[in-house]
C-alpha cells in the first residue's frame, strides 16, 4: 500500500513538471535544472524505491541530451504516471496491457522499421546497443595517429573541399580537436555533402593515419554518429554513459532512444524466474534491460549485458538439449557392418595412407555408428586437411551396410567435384551414385528421384537441390554436410527429416573457438583434423599494392611455364553503383595483355553448371593452366597441381574468406604462392588483414588474429550464417556463464521437459525457435 508520505512526495513533483511543459521543456522549471531536481527526488528513499521509478530517474539523468520533443514526452509520461499513482495506488493504470509495438512507431518510419525484423516490443528490449561510451574510450587525434588500430575520435568539423580523383568524387572535411587537425575523407558519397556542416560535432570510429597532406581519417570504416552539444559535453564529462544503437538516417539515435524509453517501463511488470545458477551481480532480467539501455556506469552495463547473454545461452541450451532428448528417445533402426572385407580393402587401396588425425576421426565415427542412437558429429579441419576422405568413408559404411546416404555441398562446382571423387573411389565397391543440382534437366532429375525413392540409388551428392520436397529416400541412413557453416540450422533439419533421424556428419574448415562449439553445438560431438597430410609446404603469401601487381603476374607466368597451374581471382564488387573489375573484363584484358598466347579459362557464378563443369575439367586436365575466377571457387575446390593464386581487391574480403581462397593452393607437394593485391583505396583494417595473412597460415590462429583486429563480439564473421547467435553474448568474455547455463538448462528440462511450469521460458523458447520447431515437429 502507498503511504501518505509517498503520495505527498509525488504530488510535489507535478507542479514543476507542469511548469516545465509551459516553458517549452527548456530544463528551467527549477533553478538548478529540472533534470537534477527529478533525479534527486525520484532517488530519495522516501519516494519508495521501485524499478519503475528507477527507469524514470535514469531517463531524467539523460534529460539534458534529449531533444525538446523527447523531453516533452518524458515529462508527460511522468506526470501521467504520478497521477495514476496518487489517485488509486497500486490498482489499474494506463498502459498495463502491453501495447502493440506498431502504435509506438511513427507512420513515416514504419517501412524502415519493418526491415529491422523486430516484431514485438519485447524484441526491442533484446536489441543491443552498438556502443556504450563514457568518453574514456575517446582518443585525441594526436594520440590516434600513433595507434595502429581503430579508435573513437570526438572532433569538430571545419570546411569541406570537394575533389575528383580517377572518376571518384572525394569529400575532404577538416576535423579538429584540442590536440590536432586533420581530414575526414569520403569517396563516392556525394549525398553526405549537405550533412557536413562546419561546427558540427561528430563521433568517429576510425583510424588516423599520417599522410603527406596531414592526418587523415577515412570515412568508410567503423561508423560515426553526429553529436549534439549536450551529448558532446556528457562524453567529455564522462558520465553517465551514452548509449548508441545501430542507426540509419530514418531510424536514428533519437528514434531508438525514444522507443526504448517508451518500452522499458513495460518490462517492469513482468513476473520472472530468478535463476539460482547465475551468479553475476544483476539478477533480474527486468533490471538488466534497464541497465543495458540506460546504464549509470560501464560496470553496470557490463553486468547487465552478461545477464542478458546468460539468458540467450540458456534458451539455446534448452533448445539443443530438448532436441537431443528427442533424438535419444528414437532408437535408430539401423545397424552398421564396419568390418566388411570390402571396406577394409577399399581403405588399403587408397593412393595414400591416412594421417594420424584422419585415423582418429574415423575411429570416433565408427564408434558412433555402433551406438543405438544416431551419430551427431562435427568434423573440424583446416583447409586441405583431408575431410573429404572421412566423408567418403562415412558414406560408404552406410551404403555398404544397406542404407542410403547423401552428401550436401554449398556450391555446384564443389558438388560436382565431390561427385567425381566419390564416383572414382566407390567404383571398386560397386556403389550406385548420382549428382543432383539445381541445373539438372527435368528428365534426368525425374529418373534420379525415381531410383532414389525405390531405393535403387544408394548415394546422392548434391547442392541445395537435394533439400527439395520431392527428393524422397527409401531408407536414408547417413547425412554428410560439407562446409556446414554455409547452411542454416533449418536446412540441416530439412535434410535430416528425409530419413528417420539419420546419422549425421557435419564438416567445416571454420575454426570455431571451443567456447562457440560448446554453445552452438551443445548437442554435438567433435572430431578435429589437426594435421595436414605429409609433405605440404606453407603457401608463401605476399601482399602488393595495385601498382606493383606486375610482379605477381610475372611469378604466375614463370610457374605456368614450369607446368603448374594458377587461379586469378577477381571478385565482382558492388560499390554504390560502381561495379569494380569483373572477372570477365579481366579475362579479356589478360588474354590480350600480359598472358597473350596462353590459354586461359574463365569461371563465374552465373554460368550454367554444364559450362562450369567443362571449365573445371579442362583446368584439371591441363587444357589451360590459368583460371580467371570470381569467388565461386572459394570453398572446397581441390586441384593439387595449382600452385599460384592472385587475388585482386583482396582487402575487401574478410580474413576467413581469404583463408578459404588461399586454401585452394598448397594442396600438393610443390611450393605454392599467393599474392594479395590491395585496392588503390585500402582501409587500415583491410591492410591489416593482408599483413596478417602474410605471416599466419593456420586457420585457428587466423581466427584469433581476426578477433584482435575486429574487437570482441564480431568473431561471428567466421560463422556468418547458420547458427543461433546471441546478440549480447561475447564468447571471449563470457566463457564462465556458458557452463552454468548448460547446467541450468539440464535441470529445468529434467523437472519440466515441456516447460509447462515455466510459462515465460516457454513463450520465449517459442518466440526464438518457432521456425525450427515447426520443421522438427513435422518429421
Ligand atoms: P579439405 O579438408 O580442405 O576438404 P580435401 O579433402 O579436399 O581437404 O583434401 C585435400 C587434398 O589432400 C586432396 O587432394 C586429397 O586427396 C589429399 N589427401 C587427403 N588425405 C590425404 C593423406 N592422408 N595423405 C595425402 N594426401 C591426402
Ligand atoms: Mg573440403
Amino acid at each position: 500500500m502507498e503511504n501518505k508520505d509517498q503520495e505527498n512526495q509525488r504530488n510535489k513533483l507535478i507542479a514543476p513538471l507542469l511548469l516545465e511543459l509551459k516553458q517549452g521543456c527548456r530544463n528551467r522549471a527549477v533553478v538548478r535544472g529540472l533534470d537534477r531536481f527529478m533525479v534527486d527526488h525520484l532517488g530519495a528513499p522516501s519516494f519508495g524505491a521501485s524499478a519503475e521509478w528507477e527507469t524514470f530517474r535514469r531517463d531524467f539523468a539523460q534529460y539534458a541530451t534529449m531533444s525538446l520533443e523527447e523531453r516533452k514526452q518524458l515529462v508527460l509520461k511522468t506526470m501521467e504516471r504520478l497521477r495514476s499513482h496518487s489517485t488509486d495506488g497500486e490498482t489499474k493504470r494506463p498502459g498495463d496491457a502491453p501495447p502493440d509495438l506498431e502504435t509506438l512507431i511513427p507512420l513515416e518510419k514504419k517501412r524502415a522499421f519493418r526491415k529491422t525484423g523486430i516484431r514485438t516490443w519485447r524484441e526491442v528490449l533484446w536489441f543491443p546497443p552498438k556502443w556504450v561510451l563514457t568518453g574514456k574510450e575517446v582518443c585525441t587525434l594526436a594520440q590516434a595517429a600513433k595507434l595502429p588500430r581503430e579508435v573513437f575520435l570526438l572532433v569538430c568539423l571545419g570546411s569541406v573541399r570537394e575533389a575528383h580523383r580517377s572518376r571518384q568524387g572525394v569529400l575532404k572535411v577538416e576535423i579538429s580537436d584540442d590536440s590536432a587537425r586533420g581530414f575526414w575523407v569520403w569517396f563516392n558519397r556525394p549525398y553526405l555533402r549537405q550533412e557536413l556542416k562546419p561546427g558540427r560535432w561528430v563521433l568517429i570510429r576510425g583510424k588516423a593515419e599520417k599522410t603527406p597532406w596531414g592526418l587523415q581519417v577515412l570515412g568508410q570504416t567503423g561508423g560515426y554518429e553526429w553529436l549534439s552539444e549536450a551529448e558532446k559535453d556528457i562524453l567529455q564529462k564522462g558520465s553517465p554513459p551514452l548509449v548508441f544503437y545501430a542507426s540509419t538516417p530514418t531510424l536514428d539515435q533519437k528514434f531508438w532512444r525514444m522507443l526504448v524509453q517508451n518500452i522499458l517501463p513495460m518490462a517492469q511488470k513482468d513476473r520472472e524466474r530468478i535463476s539460482s545458477f547465475y551468479t553475476g551481480e544483476t539478477k533480474r532480467l527486468r533490471d538488466a534491460f534497464v541497465q543495458v539501455h540506460r546504464p549509470r556506469s560501464l560496470r553496470e552495463y557490463e553486468n547487465a549485458r552478461k545477464r542478458l547473454a546468460y539468458e540467450e545461452v540458456l534458451m539455446l541450451q534448452l533448445f539443443l538439449k530438448w532436441k537431443k532428448k528427442e533424438l535419444e528417445k528414437t532408437k535408430k533402426e539401423r545397424t552398421y557392418v564396419l568390418d566388411s572385407p570390402k571396406m577394409e580393402s577399399w581403405l588399403k587401396s587408397l593412393p595414400f595412407s591416412l594421417t594420424r588425425a584422419q585415423k582418429k576421426a574415423l575411429e570416433e565415427i565408427r564408434a558412433d555408428l555402433k551406438r543405438p542412437w544416431p551419430m551427431n558429429r562435427l568434423l573440424q579441419g583446416d583447409v586441405g586437411s583431408g575431410k573429404t576422405l572421412i566423408a567418403a568413408a562415412s558414406l560408404f559404411y552406410a551404403v555398404d551396410s544397406g542404407h542410403q546416404a547423401v552428401l550436401l555441398a554449398p556450391t555446384e562446382i564443389l558438388a560436382q567435384q565431390h561427385f567425381e571423387t566419390l564416383e572414382k573411389w566407390s567404383k571398386p565397391l560397386g556403389i550406385s551414385i548420382e549428382l543432383l543440382t539445381g541445373e539438372c534437366k527435368a528428365a534426368g532429375r525425374k529418373a534420379v528421384l525415381e531410383r532414389l525413392k525405390t531405393g535403387r540409388l544408394q548415394l546422392l551428392v548434391g547442392t541445395h537441390a537435394v533439400l527439395e520436397k520431392d527428393v524422397v529416400f527409401e531408407r536414408l541412413g547417413m547425412v554428410v554436410i560439407d562446409e556446414r557453416h554455409k547452411f542454416g540450422v533449418r536446412q540441416r533439419l530439412q535434410l535430416e527429416r528425409k530419413g528417420r533421424w539419420p546419422d549425421s556428419l557435419m564438416m567445416t574448415a571454420t575454426p570455431f573457438p571451443r567456447a562457440l562449439i560448446l554453445t552452438e553445438y551443445g548437442d554435438t560431438d567433435l572430431s578435429v583434423l589437426d594435421e595436414l597430410p605429409p609433405g605440404r609446404k606453407a603457401v608463401l603469401t605476399r601482399w602488393l599494392p595495385e601498382t606493383q601487381k606486375q610482379a605477381a603476374y610475372e611469378k604466375v607466368r614463370e610457374r605456368i611455364l614450369a607446368g603448374e597451374k594458377a587461379y586469378l581471382v577477381y571478385p565482382v564488387l558492388q560499390e554504390g553503383n560502381v561495379k569494380r573489375k569483373s572477372a570477365l573484363e579481366m579475362y579479356r584484358f589478360l588474354q590480350q595483355g600480359f598472358f597473350h598466347g596462353f590459354k586461359i579459362g574463365l569461371i563465374h557464378g552465373r554460368m550454367k553448371s554444364e559450362e562450369k563443369k567443362e571449365i573445371m575439367e579442362s583446368f584439371r586436365r591441363g587444357v589451360f593452366s590459368l583460371l580467371v575466377a570470381t569467388s565461386v571457387i572459394e570453398v572446397g575446390l581441390d586441384v593439387p597441381e595449382a600452385t599460384c593464386m592472385v587475388v585482386e581487391n583482396a582487402d575487401r574480403f574478410g580474413l576467413a574468406q581469404l583463408h578459404q581462397l588461399r586454401g585452394r593452393i598448397g594442396r600438393g607437394e610443390k611450393q605454392s604462392y599467393c599474392f594479395l593485391i590491395g585496392s588503390s583505396w585500402m582501409t587500415p583494417e583491410g591492410r591489416a588483414r593482408l599483413e596478417t595473412l602474410c605471416h599466419v597460415q593456420d586457420g585457428f590462429r587466423l581466427a584469433e588474429e581476426d578477433l584482435k583486429l575486429r574487437g570482441p563480439g564480431e568473431i561471428l564473421g567466421w560463422a556468418q550464417t547458420g547458427f543461433f547467435t546471441g546478440k549480447f553474448l561475447d564468447l571471449f568474455r563470457d566463457k564462465d556463464i556458458l557452463e552454468a547455463a548448460q547446467r541450468e538448462a539440464e535441470e529445468i528440462l529434467m523437472e519440466d521437459p515441456d516447460l509447462q511450469k515455466h510459462p515465460q521460458l516457454q513463450q520465449e523458447f517459442h518466440r526464438r525457435f518457432s521456425d525450427v520447431l515447426s520443421v522438427v515437429h513435422a518429421s
